[in-house]
């Protein structure tokens, strides 16, 4: 095993149906059931964080007379729910986990405390980390990123809905080609988004590893614990 703390980003757009807005719970079932067997087989401290696409980013709201702010937190509030979908569907199958919001929700799950998470991820129990980093103009990657930071994790896992990093859009271009692997300096320089802005500047600085992957198929995910090479990895 490579790594054994693990930050997994997962897109809100996992948890919901491709194209509607919403949670799916049989979707949200699909990715419970996974994280199980991959608590059963891999040795692994499993830190998550959860996305909002699936139900609002303050972002696409195209009301210019609407306060961003209020819209970002509109965002974080849907990343709680996905939260605690995950975790109703965990508990449903008797694996233990946590919801921690950086948001203030006192009532619908545990506030985030740095000291806190790393005692659940050392008692082995799968920490979902919610409510983004509780700012308006953040979006959930960089929430990883720090996540990742915090949290002294090994690598951060970024699943995507492409295969990796490509040198040009691959839904747009055909001929696109995948990067294997990258320097986090050489991704700057060729001008590849990786993650947001912020969320690549703190894993440089960090030097924490990226791997950019289809998350689409969760296997991938062990295929990556395992050293195969999937997606992008970025180091
Ligand atoms: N968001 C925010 N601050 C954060 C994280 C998220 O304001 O620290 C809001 C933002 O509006 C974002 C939404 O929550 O669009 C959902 O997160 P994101 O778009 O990152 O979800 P994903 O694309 O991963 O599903």
């Amino acid at each position: 095993m490579i790594y054994r703390r693990v930050l997994l980003k997962l897109t809100g757009e996992l948890l919901g149906t491709p194209g509607q807005l919403g949670i799916d719970f049989l979707r949200v079932q699909r990715v419970a059931n996974y994280l199980k067997h991959l608590k059963n087989n891999y040795e692994i401290e499993l830190a998550i964080v959860v996305g909002g696409g699936n139900l609002f980013r303050g972002i696409n709201l195209s009301d210019p007379n609407f306060d961003r702010a209020q819209a970002d937190t509109i965002g974080m509030l849907g990343t709680i729910m996905n939260g605690l979908a995950l975790q109703g569907k965990l508990k449903a199958i008797g694996v233990p986990s946590r919801v921690m919001s950086s948001l203030h929700t006192d009532q619908a799950c545990e506030p985030y405390i740095r000291l806190k998470a790393i005692q659940h991820l050392d008692r082995g129990i799968i920490t979902i980390l919610a409510g983004g980093s509780g700012i308006p103009f953040f979006t959930t990657d960089t929430t990883a990123a720090r996540m990742a930071a915090e949290l002294d994790c090994d690598v951060l896992l970024k699943g995507s809905n492409v295969k990796g990093v490509y040198d040009s859009d691959p839904k747009k271009n055909p001929n696109a080609t995948m990067f294997q692997e990258l320097g986090y300096q050489e991704a700057l320089i060729k001008g590849l988004m990786v993650m947001d802005d912020t969320a690549f500047a703190i894993c440089k600085r960090m030097q924490i590893p990226i791997i950019v992957f289809d998350v689409d198929d969760l296997e991938n995910i062990e295929r990556i614990l395992r050293g195969e090479k999937v997606g992008t990895l970025v180091k």
